[in-house]
């Protein structure tokens, strides 16, 4: 350990060069490793050094190991920061990066093993009588037990990988019909998206909340939780907006999840910064999830309402440093939501929707930050993740965080691609999420693609072609009255096409 004196960031995008600018504040020199597709990117000009490392599939650039250390060595990096996805929550990674004389900017191998899957995670926490969501305790190994841990546990179930991730890996059996077809589904899938085909059974909640708890641990004992994000807002079992603190949360709760955080966080040896994933149901109460060990997509929300860089504290903690707080010295200050900035097609129940970003011009203004890596002009790969930025505000309240965030998507332009904007304009606006009422159905119960102002591309067409009849039929006529056929900028302003013939 000792002082790092330049990191290389084994990462792309937003999450690359929000690590670089807490790395430049330290005065930590950066090096970037980027892929084919990358090679403009601007965490790419951010970084003080910057090494190709192969084509654009990650499986060629950002999934090698080897490539990424070499890099390292090559550029004369003392450490490495994995960001979120790609080799963060890798165990081996962490063990080669260490072999190799590298300081891992993230927990070593043996907690990565313990928490990283899903099973092991869950026996720890059964040992220390964290409540855990009701299912079988190790990896179902055919479909006859399958069939008996199923109707033990009661239907509906979920079957998981133990090595999901991402949203990734998981199937709701609603009944024992289903079992077989989707034992085998899960079991495959696992396999190839994970290298491990373990799969094992949950309860399945019936529309619970998601709370997690942002935990921070150093090498001396010493460990804080930075109290809860709710991630209730999902889709496909994926977060699409975070907000911190959770406007159900009480004292006593709080407390209680931080602490059970903690102890698993101790209990399994964890060092650097960690969330512990939950579900709480509508009498609130929790069930231990997961733990995602590496730094997750939504920490700014948790940096905004604690006044704590995240990224910082990890850098630190992988120096040798001692956490400069204790749990008493934390306060929640305000409120704060993002929206994930995703380009997808929210008519097309959120698939990718990659492409050019033809105008893309971001919010400012008081309690607004983008996190975002892209420029005008750029192309989104279709190798990635689609998301484009996190729009993140803040306020003293959660109604002036709400306000904001919906101050700060009509100031957001984004053309050439569709995107999560207006949708997260419509969740700031509905009555139940206004009143903190929201669970992961959310999306299932209330959303329509037509509760949005912008039109399909059915409706693009429709209107195109009452254009040119207006057209026609005008100059048919020659009648020259001053009703004008849709234009983009008007068809935007309208709540919906109301064009008559
Ligand atoms: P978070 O857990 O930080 O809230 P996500 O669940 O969306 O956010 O995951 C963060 C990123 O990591 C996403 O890019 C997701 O696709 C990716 N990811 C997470 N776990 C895995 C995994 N086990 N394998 C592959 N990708 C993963
Ligand atoms: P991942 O590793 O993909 O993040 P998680 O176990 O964290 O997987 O679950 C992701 C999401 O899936 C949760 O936030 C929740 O919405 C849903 N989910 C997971 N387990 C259950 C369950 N037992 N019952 C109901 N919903 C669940
Ligand atoms: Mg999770």
């Amino acid at each position: 350990m000792g002082k790092i004196k330049k990191i290389l960031v084994a990462n792309r995008g937003e999450i690359a060069l929000r690590i670089m600018r807490s790395a430049k504040e330290m005065g930590i020199q950066t090096v970037a490793v980027f892929s084919d597709a990358d090679r403009t990117m601007p965490f790419v000009r951010y970084a003080d050094e910057a090494v190709a490392i192969g084509a654009a599939p990650s499986s060629a650039s950002y999934l090698v190991m080897e490539k990424i250390i070499a890099a390292a060595k090559q550029t004369g990096a003392d450490a490495i920061h994995p960001g979120y996805g790609f080799l963060s929550e890798r165990e081996s990674f962490a063990e080669q990066v260490k072999k190799s004389g590298l300081t891992f900017i993230g927990p070593g191998a043996a907690a990565i093993k313990i928490l990283g899957n899903k099973i092991a995670a869950k026996e720890t926490a059964k040992k220390l009588k964290v409540p855990l969501v009701p299912g079988t305790e190790h990896a179902i190994s055919d479909m006859s037990e399958a069939e008996i841990e199923a109707t033990r546990i009661g239907f509906p179930v979920l079957l998981k990988a133990a090595a999901g991730g991402g949203g990734k890996g998981m199937r709701i059996v609603e009944k024992k019909e289903e079992l077989a077809t989707q034992f085998e589904r899960a079991t495959s899938e696992a396999l190839s998206a994970f290298g491990d085909g373990s799969v094992f059974i949950e309860k399945y909640i019936a529309s619970p909340r998601h709370i997690e708890i942002q935990v921070l641990a150093d090498t001396h004992g010493n460990s804080v939780y930075l109290f809860e994000r709710e991630c209730s807002i999902q889709r496909r079992h994926q977060k699409l907006i975070e907000e911190a603190p959770s406007p159900v949360m009480t004292e006593s709760l709080r407390k209680k999840m931080g602490e059970s955080a903690v102890a698993l966080a101790k209990a399994s040896g964890y060092v650097n910064a960690g969330t512990v994933e939950f579900l709480v149901d509508e009498k609130m109460n929790y069930y231990f999830l997961e733990m995602n060990t590496r730094l997750q997509v939504e920490h700014p929300v948790t940096e905004l309402i604690t006044g704590i860089d995240i990224v910082k504290e990890q850098i630190k903690i992988a120096q040798g440093e001692k956490l400069s707080f204790t749990q008493n010295d934390l306060q929640i200050n305000g409120h704060a939501i993002e929206l994930r900035v995703n380009a997808e097609d929210p008519y097309e129940q959120f698939l990718p929707n990659v492409g050019k970003l033809s105008v893309y011009r971001k919010p400012s203004g008081p309690g607004v930050r983008v996190d975002d890596g892209y420029e005008e002009g750029m192309e989104i790969p279709i190798y990635y993740d689609p998301m484009i930025s996190k729009l993140i505000t803040y306020g003293q309240n959660r109604d002036e965080a709400i306000s904001r965030m919906e101050r700060a998507i009509a100031e957001y332009q984004i053309t050439g691609v569709k995107s999560t904007l207006e949708f997260g304009k419509w969740v700031m606006g509905h009555e139940q999420f206004r009143n903190g009422e929201t669970n992961t159905k959310f999306i299932e119960q209330y959303f329509s693609p037509e509760h949005l102002s912008i039109p399909s591309d059915d409706e693009m067409e429709a209107a195109a072609i009452v254009a040119a009849m207006i057209v026609a039929n005008g100059k048919k006529n020659h009648v020259n009255n001053n009703e004008q056929p849709a234009t983009t900028s008007s068809r935007w302003k309208k709540n919906r096409l109301n064009i008559e013939l």
